[in-house]
This record gives C-alpha cells, sequence and structure tokens, in this order.
C-alpha cells in the first residue's frame, strides 16, 4: 500500500514538474478537485480526445457530433431526474469531522472481500498448477464462497437501502461491518444524508428576475433534447449515435484523488439511439467495442475489468463499468448504460413536444432506447500518465525516469537536439523542425549535455530524439533514439517524417482496435 501511495504521489508531481498538470489558481493556495492542463497536458488531453472522437465519429459512418452548450434550460434537469435525485449518500465522522460517501465507504469493504477471495484463488491456481479448475475452486472452496457471497449479500443490501431511500438502513450497514474512517479509524458516524451534486447559478441582470440555472452535470441531457433536430437535419436512422465531448460540473463530497475526481471536469459522451427490444443487442457490442478502444493504447490488458452495476440508477436496465487498475487500485474509468426510452420519454413529457422517430421500414413511431457510452477524459489522462510513469534500472545500475505514453498522444512526438551549440549544427536542427513540424509536434533543445537531453525528453515522454552532430554536416544522416528502448539508428534526414509517422500515426493505432 505506502507502495501505491508513493506511486500516486510520483504521478502528482511528475505532472507538475513537467508541466502536464497543475492547481488550479495555484498562487491563491487553489481549489480543492479543480486543475489546470499546463503546455504538455493540453496536448496529452486533445490527443486523447482526437483519438477517442476519430473512433467514434470518423470511423462509424452513423454516429455524427454535436457540441451542446453548458448552460441549458432549467427544465432540462426535472425532466432527467437530477434536481431530484441527483444525489450521493454522504456520513460525516464525528471525531475525524472528515466527510465520505456512505455507498463508497461500503464498495470499499466490499472490494476488500474480493481482494481476500483473489488472494486464495492466486495461491490455488500456484499449487495445483495445470490441474487448476477455477470454476470448481470458486464454487467449491469454503472460504471463497463466503468470501464472494458476503461480498454479494452487502452490495445486493446496500443498492436495496439506497433504492428505497432507507438511508438509516445504509447507516446500519456501515455499523455492523464495523467500518472505520479509513484516516483515523473511527467509528463514531453521523447519520447517512443525501446531497444533491449539480451547481446551481443564476441567469439575468437583476435579483428578482433572475433565473436558476444549474451548469450541466452530464454532456449527455444536450444530446437527447436535440436528438430530433440531429435525426431529422442529419436524415439519421435507427441504429445512430450522437457524440458530444465537453464540460460537466459536480460538486463531488469527497474529491481527493487528483484528477480521478474533480469538480470540473470534461466527459466524453455517445448516446446511440436504437430500436426498443435491440438495446441488450447493443449494450452488449459498445462493451466489447469499447474494452478494445482502450486496449489499444497497450496499457496491459490485466489493468481493465468490467463491473456490471447490482445498484441501476433511475433511468437503466443495464449498466457496466469498465474499471481500470489506477494507482489506488480498480476504479471506474467508464460506464456503458442501457437506458432505456427514458430520457426522451420525461423530455416529451416536460417539453410537450413529441421526440420520436418515425421508422419507414416499419411504418409506425416509436420512442428509441438509447445505450450510453460515458468516459471521463480526465480519468482516462490519469489512467494513461499513471500507468506510463516507470522508474527504470539501467544495465550500468544507473536509473532513469521514463513517461511511456502511447506515442499516438505524446504531446511531442519528436525532439531535434544539435550536439554542440556551434559548428553550424543548430542552423541544421531547426531546418529539420522547419520540416517536420508541418506534420507533428517537434521540440528544439540545445542546453545542457546531450545525455541530459536525452533524459528529460524521456521523463516528458516525447517518443524520439533526433540527433544533429558533424557528420550530419556530411552526408545528411542524424541519429534516432527510440524513448522506450533506447536504441539509436542513424538514418538519412529524408526517412524521419516516415519513421516518426509509422509509430505515432492515429491510423495505425485506431486499426489496432478492430478484432
Ligand atoms: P463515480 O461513481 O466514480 O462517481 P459516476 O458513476 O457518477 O462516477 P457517470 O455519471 O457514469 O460517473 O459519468 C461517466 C464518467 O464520467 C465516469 O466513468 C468518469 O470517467 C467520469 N466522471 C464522473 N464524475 C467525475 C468526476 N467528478 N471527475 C472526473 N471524472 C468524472
Amino acid at each position: 500500500m505506502a507502495k501505491q501511495e508513493d506511486l500516486f504521489k510520483n504521478v502528482v508531481s511528475h505532472a507538475k514538474e513537467y508541466g502536464y498538470i497543475f492547481p488550479s489558481s495555484e498562487i491563491y493556495d487553489g481549489l480543492s478537485a479543480v486543475y489546470d492542463y499546463a503546455q504538455n497536458g493540453v496536448e496529452l488531453k486533445k490527443n486523447i480526445r482526437e483519438y477517442w472522437w476519430k473512433s467514434m465519429v470518423q470511423m462509424h459512418e452513423n454516429i455524427v457530433g454535436l457540441d451542446a452548450a453548458i448552460l441549458m434550460h432549467p427544465t432540462t434537469w426535472k425532466a432527467s431526474g437530477h434536481v431530484d435525485a441527483f444525489n450521493d449518500p454522504l456520513i460525516d465522522n464525528k471525531d475525524s469531522k472528515r466527510r465520505y460517501r456512505a455507498d463508497v465507504l461500503i464498495e470499499d469493504y466490499a472490494e476488500k472481500l474480493n481482494q481476500k477471495a483473489e488472494k486464495e484463488i492466486e495461491k490455488a491456481s500456484v499449487r495445483f498448477g495445470e490441474a487448476f479448475n477455477l470454476e470448481e475452486f470458486v464454487t467449491t472452496n469454503a472460504r471463497v464462497v463466503e468470501y464472494l457471497s458476503k461480498k454479494k449479500e452487502i452490495l445486493e443490501r446496500m443498492a436495496r437501502s439506497l433504492g428505497n431511500e432507507d438511508l438509516a438502513d445504509v447507516k446500519a450497514l456501515i455499523e455492523e461491518l464495523e467500518i472505520a474512517d479509513p484516516e483515523t479509524g473511527s467509528r463514531n458516524w453521523t447519520d447517512v444524508k443525501q446531497f444533491n451534486l449539480m451547481f446551481g447559478t443564476k441567469l439575468g441582470a437583476s435579483a428578482e428576475n433572475a433565473m436558476d440555472l444549474y451548469l450541466r452535470p452530464e454532456t449527455a441531457q444536450g444530446i437527447f433534447v436535440n436528438f430530433l433536430n440531429v435525426q431529422k437535419s442529419g436524415r439519421m436512422k435507427i441504429p445512430f449515435g450522437i457524440a458530444q465531448t465537453g464540460k460537466a460540473f459536480r460538486n463531488e463530497i469527497v474529491a481527493r484523488q487528483f484528477i480521478f475526481r474533480m469538480r470540473e471536469f470534461e466527459q466524453m459522451e455517445m448516446q446511440f439511439f436504437v430500436k426498443p427490444g435491440e438495446e441488450m443487442k447493443y449494450y452488449e457490442y459498445w462493451k466489447t467495442t469499447r474494452l478494445n478502444w482502450h486496449l489499444s493504447l497497450g496499457l496491459g490488458k490485466e489493468n481493465y475489468r468490467f463491473h456490471d452495476h447490482e445498484k441501476l440508477a433511475h433511468y437503466a436496465n443495464a449498466a457496466a463499468d469498465i474499471e481500470f487498475n489506477f494507482p489506488f487500485g480498480f476504479k471506474e474509468l467508464e460506464g456503458i448504460h442501457s437506458r432505456t426510452d427514458f430520457d426522451l420519454k420525461a423530455h416529451e413529457e416536460f417539453s410537450g413536444k413529441k421526440m420520436q422517430y418515425f421508422d419507414t421500414e416499419e411504418n409506425k413511431n416509436y420512442t428509441p432506447y438509447v445505450v450510453e457510452t460515458s468516459v471521463g477524459l480526465d480519468r482516462m489522462f490519469l489512467a494513461v500518465f499513471s500507468n506510463s510513469l516507470k522508474e527504470e534500472t539501467l544495465e550500468d545500475g544507473s536509473t532513469r525516469t521514463v513517461l511511456q505514453l502511447p506515442s499516438v498522444l505524446a504531446p511531442t512526438k519528436a525532439a531535434v537536439l544539435p550536439l554542440v551549440k556551434k559548428d553550424g549544427l543548430p542552423e541544421v536542427a531547426r531546418k529539420i523542425i522547419e520540416e517536420l513540424k508541418w506534420d507533428f509536434n517537434v521540440a528544439y533543445d540545445e542546453k545542457d549535455a546531450v545525455g541530459r537531453r536525452y533524459r528529460r525528453q524521456d521523463a516528458l515522454g516525447t517518443p524520439f530524439c533526433i540527433t544533429v552532430d558533424h557528420q550530419t554536416l556530411e552526408d545528411e544522416t542524424v541519429t534516432i533514439r527510440h524513448r522506450d528502448t533506447m536504441k539509436q539508428d542513424r538514418v538519412s534526414i529524408s526517412e524521419l517524417k516516415g519513421i516518426i509517422e509509422n509509430e505515432v500515426s492515429m491510423k495505425n493505432w485506431l486499426m489496432k482496435t478492430k478484432v
């Protein structure tokens, strides 16, 4: 655990030191759970967004984009259920005065049971080797059965109590399980209360006739209210999808995990409209497709898992999370939800406008069902960044810090370095930059010895370093050094574009999303 915490601290400090993420308004001591993306962070974030956008919109003929406003008519949030039900159950510890999400405390307890079961499974698989039968072991080993059934029982009871608004039972569960404040160990809890996560604001000049608005807590509703506008103007036929990326705001109760849980964050969402009755087919399709997208980035298959929801949101008939192994354990990265016709029906009811689709093949009107994929851009950033940060021990015993970002996402694709600051080498380096900058983000660096410059580019995550030396003046060749292997090749300047392109092109990476 201590190791994990250290790793996470390293991630936060590396992000700051190398110009990826700064605390918001830091000169005023920052604003809790709000962050700014710095010169390199903004590039990485843009590349992740583009990688998502291309895979969703450009690669799917039946998905189109949208950029709806953050401010929406307030009735939107009545219809969506956010005014009445976008709550988190909070609980305070009376001794430490710390505030927690009651559901998260219980989920963490359940996860510990899961980990105990996994430990038993791991031990047994080593003991039995080839002969190990996972299914049989999980259903017959007394300890594993107990851990897993207890976990299930706890999560089911929590889901029931939250569904019935029985907050007293949520507290009773915390007490029965003897869950303590993770920071202090105290079990002196207050009652559980509901807390609405939406930020309110006002529209209008004078206090008397100002209109109460909300900052959107999700981008999805901008898609729903525009469903017919897009369908008609784009002559879209079901099944079709609308994709959108943009800011969302939530007044999170507990926000202590850097950019994992922010109060202002960015979502990348896609709502896929289908014929009622076909939603499960598309739900499965999108679960697989989205997991493949994540896997294409090469962060390791073992770092992802699905978590099927026991407790469904008020709008869903099936829901799963893609969880990622963050430095603080497996947590939600993306949600895939079968939202039924809840949203379109609700907007129809509240607006009095028809939100139905005329199916020309069936010659009838119906309200489409919706399958949603929703991933946090900042959480994606954290997944990529934390997984890429490595401390390596080299053959000669020295260490290097390297940010092994998937090269398609790296902010800078190549750094061009003159070996020395004289003899015309800087001029040649500049010329190379002039050629490459039309296709890639490239950087120039002449400060310090070349070895130190390599290390700096490693820590920044730059996939290639191109070094101009005296031989370059004679034969127009340079060395190109690969970040991950540190291997250096001598190539001619005219080959550089092709080499870089091959490694960083979005096309090559996106091809891996197809199975
Ligand atoms: P959690 O259970 O972690 O609060 P959620 O289930 O409320 O998340 P959704 O409403 O399904 O999340 O939102 C979709 C995605 O938006 C999440 O999978 C996550 O990646 C991202 N997201 C949600 N809340 C935040 C936040 N406060 N900060 C950063 N990203 C967020």
